[in-house]
């Protein structure tokens, strides 16, 4: 045995019970009340809970945009990631130009591997200049990469699709088994909000919130869930805002299609209000923040389980720097958060101690529902003999407060400076190997590995 756990109370999505954690070639090799070490790295965990490695199916480490790149790289974003209890990310492998998704494949595992400190996964996003090479898509998806990000947004930026081609592009992924991510809002709504607000002289940070109503998300979603019925695809709607979207993924899950939403920390805990601050610009995502009733219908769609099945981050910060490009005009703010690391901490603090979840849902939307839904079962996703031993000890009394300082992203500031958390990941375990140890990062760059993903037909 390398490792073990004692006196753990262990919490799975379907049930609590009491063990020691026994650790061996970074599996779980026992879990039993009556274990001794015999030599192996000892942890007691009276007091705390234990609960699976977190599963962040959604970041942008080292992304390009615009003249810069998203601040985290693949080692500074997943030691972010392992500070806040996440052992396995997904990242968007992003084409650049005259790149072919192969080569560009190539490319991110080539700046991964040697930096990740958490295991990771990829998607493939899929943009217009991807169309001459869609046959290519059965040998993406053998390559451990099932699932194809399409956008119906950010023409500009070449990211969209025109809805003949996104019914294509369903076709093939649906042919080759895979999940069809959406990025869902309606770039008709959107642009012209945004030509309306620059000839009126609307250039604040909130005018970004405003030229992206619920609507532009609930129009696309409402368009590309019957686009995917009739292509007989199944669907992952990306980081879900509003609750006008999440009634439509409810819709057509009554019209038997099927697709699930990924919501994120930030539509839980923050609203529009954040972008009329004087630092508004730090605020800009999109979809943008939108109003306290959207907040308390994501949260009842986490507790329902089923529509909202999982929480990612869309961890994609930008320096206050580079935020200031849009200072003088929304349009010209990078797009983008931080959020690996408060995932874990904003779900129990806000969620599990104030009742709006139980600790069994946020160890489902966390950890095994991704787990199921992007094809890394039965390795990751739960605390159980043979699988990876993958876990996070929380700390249900820690209480820390969400300032730059203590979280671990390379940007100057916080977006939840005002939040202090109780309930907190004070040590982290990805196969076997303790990464964090009291919010420090204690592993070896380059430790974790690329999973290759199964293909689960996004199954409802
Ligand atoms: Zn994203």
């Amino acid at each position: 045995m390398d490792l073990l756990v004692k006196n753990a109370k262990i919490v799975i999505a379907s049930e609590t019970f009491e063990s020691n954690i026994g650790v061996e070639d970074g599996k779980i090799s026992s879990l039993s009340p009556s274990l001794s070490a015999q030599g192996a790295k000892e942890i007691d965990a009276r007091g705390m809970i234990v609960v699976p490695g977190g599963i962040d199916a959604h970041t942008h480490m080292e992304l390009p945009v615009l003249t810069t790149s998203s601040a985290d790289d693949f080692y500074s974003g997943t030691v972010a990631a392992a500070c806040g209890g996440i052992t396995t990310i997904i990242d968007f492998v992003d084409s650049k130009p005259g790149q072919t998704m192969l080569d560009a494949l190539g490319d991110y595992r080539g700046r991964a591997d040697g930096k990740v400190v958490t295991d990771y996964g990829l998607h493939m996003m899929f943009k217009g200049q991807n169309l001459p090479e869609i046959d290519q898509i059965p040998n993406i998806v053998k390559r451990g990469v099932p699932s194809f990000k399409v956008y119906t947004a950010y023409k500009k930026r070449g990211l969209m699709l025109e809805d003949p081609d996104i019914s294509r592009v369903m076709k093939k992924v649906a042919a080759a088994a895979g999940l069809v991510a959406v990025h869902a809002e309606s770039e008709t709504i959107i642009e012209s909000l945004i030509q309306q607000n620059l000839a009126a002289g609307n250039t604040g940070a909130v005018y970004h919130a405003r030229s992206r109503p619920a609507e532009a998300e609930a129009e696309a979603i409402a368009r590309v869930t019957r686009l995917a019925k009739e292509a007989g695809a199944a669907l992952y709607i990306v980081h879900l805002s509003s609750r006008a979207g999440k009634r439509e993924v409810e819709e057509a899950r009554t019209r038997g299609t099927r697709v699930f939403a990924e919501t994120c920390p930030h539509y839980l805990v923050l609203t529009d209000k954040a972008l009329e601050r004087q630092d508004g610009r730090h605020f800009v995502m999109s979809p943008a923040l939108k109003k306290p009733e959207d907040c308390e219908a994501l949260w009842e769609g986490l507790r329902e389980g089923g529509v909202i099945e999982t929480v990612g981050s869309d961890h994609c910060p930008f320096t206050s720097a580079e935020k200031d490009w849009g200072k003088d005009d929304f349009t010209k703010i990078p797009n983008g958060v931080p959020g690996t690391e408060v995932i874990i901490p904003i779900l129990y603090s806000e969620g599990v101690r104030k009742g709006r979840i139980t600790v069994f849902d946020m160890v489902r939307v966390t950890s095994e529902a991704p787990a199921r839904r992007f094809g890394l079962t039965p390795s990751k996703g739960s605390i159980a003999l043979g699988a990876d031993a993958d876990f996070v000890i929380i700390d249900p009394t820690k209480q820390v407060r969400l300032t730059a300082d203590v979280l671990h992203t390379k940007i100057d500031y916080s977006i939840y400076d005002g939040l202090t958390t109780q309930g907190y990941p004070v040590l982290t375990v990805r196969r076997g190997e303790v990464i964090m140890e009291d919010g420090e990062f204690v592993g070896k760059k380059g430790r974790g590995r690329f999973i290759p993903r199964k293909t689960v037909d996004g199954q409802n």
